[in-house]
């Protein structure tokens, strides 16, 4: 049983359970997830969509995706299509439920009239620099704003101009009349439309007003009958306002439940932040192999699979918790151990010429796709007598603990045979450029009839049939942990300047020759590498995904300690 098969129970299926008991929903249980169309979507999300998503399912209920777009000014189209695709990428269907925070741009504006109505909203003309010091401080109660006190007529009059574009951006603002010595700020006359002069990807020119997001949120889960309604912490302190909203517009109800953002060390998951990283040509873009952005993960390798379960085995907490990065790798690499095929690649090539093997000789060899999956099959991979293997797999004066191969000593080439090594040729510098080996006809296979045995298998590729390819090796995209915990530092200072090296070229086994952008292998013994969509009918280019060591578990065993 691996981490992920495990029920994980936790404090939002808790509630649920209770209002299952209580009979508060019916026993229904409807969530969404929200995301505002001002970004491509990051792990973060992820988090939240299959929570969201995960609990709908458990609970035989139903999840919505709802763009909350109230904001034309920093939306567009392009993040509305990415989005949509890496939900659905991710394997969650919101079946007809695909909704949008402007499908309800009438009823909010009816929502506001009513409240004016009954005395409840007003127009208020105050510069937003008055309105800025009439609000007031934590430490200081706000003052009332002159304009509080118009009639109804007057504040349905003035909202209406406000609509029609009789009022210029900043001039007026329709306020909901609660409690300007609040000590919750957000309670403190807050704001319910403002005059906004953009484009909206939806509604086009039509409105010339928008509504604050703290005024259609809440109201948008109540017109779609969401139960439950699971957002992050920081809206703990806005969750008043909505039930003032939902009570005062007396409608459904919903129950607003926090849970705490997922950070993950050497990265950010601030949109503003991973906007600039984009805008500023730190990456090559949203979906560059390190960004954490589900684009990005997925061009990097990772499977939905993969982040499903990371979501999972992370799970929900009510405090601000950090996730380490090594954990996400994790759970790439779990996923990918059972469902890539397994092929040779050598990234540091060094020729390694079989003295005694025939010249023009060339076996097949018959090779295991995936170990962990019987119905993967086989291969054959060629062999022949001039081969490469991994640079690093010999060493000329080996320490003690190097088992690989050194002068005189025997080794497995895996699938092949066993080969000693005899010579070592060297460039006039010194630096090896050759090996010379003799092969043993009788170990075909890798393995020795007599028994004897060797102390390492080294991956190989022939050099006449190998194809050549570009690598791409990621490291983290920052040096520190946390790039953006310090208010005085600009986060870009962290950027880690090695985080991307290309490796140019790369021998590959020809089987890897018809492989599509999107193909994921391990090459054995060294990492799992996906087909990058730069890749071209003359040359593939390879992302490693993640290598093959893990390090989340040696990082919690001594966190234990
Ligand atoms: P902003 O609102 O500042 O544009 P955001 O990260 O909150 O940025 P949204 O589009 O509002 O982006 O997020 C959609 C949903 O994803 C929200 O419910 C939000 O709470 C959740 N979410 C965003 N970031 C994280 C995170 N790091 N961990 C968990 N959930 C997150
Ligand atoms: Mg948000």
């Amino acid at each position: 049983m691996t981490d992920n098969d495990k029920p994980k129970s936790n404090f939002i299926r808790d509630i649920i359970d209770e209002h299952n008991k209580s009979g508060r929903f019916e026993g229904r249980v409807h969530t969404r997830f929200p995301p505002e169309p001002n970004g491509y979507l990051h792990i973060g999300h992820a988090a939240s969509i299959c929570l969201n998503f995960g609990i709908a399912e458990a609970y035989g209920g139903l999840c919505n995706l709802r763009f909350d777009d109230t904001n034309p000014a920093k939306e567009e189209q392009e993040y509305i299509d990415a989005i949509t695709h890496d939900v659905k990428w991710l394997g969650y269907d919101w079946g007809d439920r695909l909704y949008f925070a402007s499908d309800y741009f009438d009823e909010l504006y009816e929502m506001a009239q009513q409240l004016i109505r009954e005395g409840k909203a007003y127009v208020d003309e105050l510069s937003p620099e008055e309105m800025r010091e009439y609000r007031g401080t934590l430490t200081k109660p706000g003052k009332d704003s002159p304009y509080r006190n118009r009639s109804a007529e007057e504040n349905l009059e003035l909202f209406e101009k406000m609509k029609n574009g009789g009022f210029k951006a900043g001039e007026a603002v329709l306020r909901a009349k609660i409690d300007m010595s609040s000590g919750n700020m957000n309670m403190r006359d807050p704001a319910m439309y403002r005059i906004l002069d953009a484009h909206h990807p939806r509604t086009g020119d039509k409105w010339k007003i928008y509504p604050m997001y703290d005024f259609a949120h809440g109201q948008s889960d109540s017109i779609e009958g969401i139960t439950h309604s699971i957002c992050t912490l920081e809206y703990a302190d806005h969750r008043p306002l909505y039930d003032w909203y939902l009570h005062n517009i007396e409608i459904f109800h919903p129950q607003q439940i926090e849970f705490a953002r997922i950070n993950v060390t050497y990265t950010i998951l601030s949109k503003r932040k991973l906007i600039q990283l984009v805008q500023e040509g730190h990456v090559t873009g949203w979906d560059d192999p390190r960004m954490p952005t589900i684009a990005g993960l997925r061009r990097r390798g990772y499977t939905p699979d993969s982040i499903r379960n990371f979501a999972d085995g992370v799970g929900v907490s009510k405090s601000n918790g950090v996730v380490e990065i090594q954990q996400l790798e994790y759970y790439a690499r779990q996923n990918l151990n059972t469902t890539s095929n397994r092929v040779m690649a050598v990234l540091n090539p060094l020729k390694l010429v079989i003295e005694n093997y025939p010249d023009d000789l060339v076996e097949h060899m018959e090779a295991v796709n995936n170990p962990e999956d019987e119905l993967a099959g086989k291969r054959t991979v060629p062999f022949s007598k001039t081969l490469y293997i991994e640079h690093d797999d010999f060493m000329e004066d080996p320490p003690k603990k190097f088992y690989r191969l050194a002068p005189g000593r025997e080794v497995r080439l895996r699938y092949g045979y066993y080969v000693t090594c005899t010579d070592v040729i060297k460039d006039d510098e010194g630096n090896i450029t050759e090996l010379r080996c003799s092969y043993d006809p009788e170990t075909k296979g890798g393995y020795a009839p007599d028994g004897r045995r060797v102390k390492a298998t080294l991956h190989w590729v022939s050099a006449d049939h190998a194809i050549q390819a570009e690598a791409r090796l990621y490291n983290h995209l920052f040096t520190a942990e946390f790039p953006d915990k310090d208010a005085d530092k600009d986060f870009l200072e962290f950027l880690n300047p090695d985080s991307l090296l290309v490796l140019d070229p790369i021998y590959v086994e020809p089987s890897v020759q018809n492989a599509k952008a999107g193909d994921r292998f391990q090459f054995e013994r060294l990492a799992y590498f996906a087909v990058d969509p730069d890749s071209t009918p003359e040359k593939l280019v390879f992302n490693r995904t993640v290598t093959l060591r893990d390090q989340w578990k040696k990082i919690q065993k001594k966190k234990k300690k």
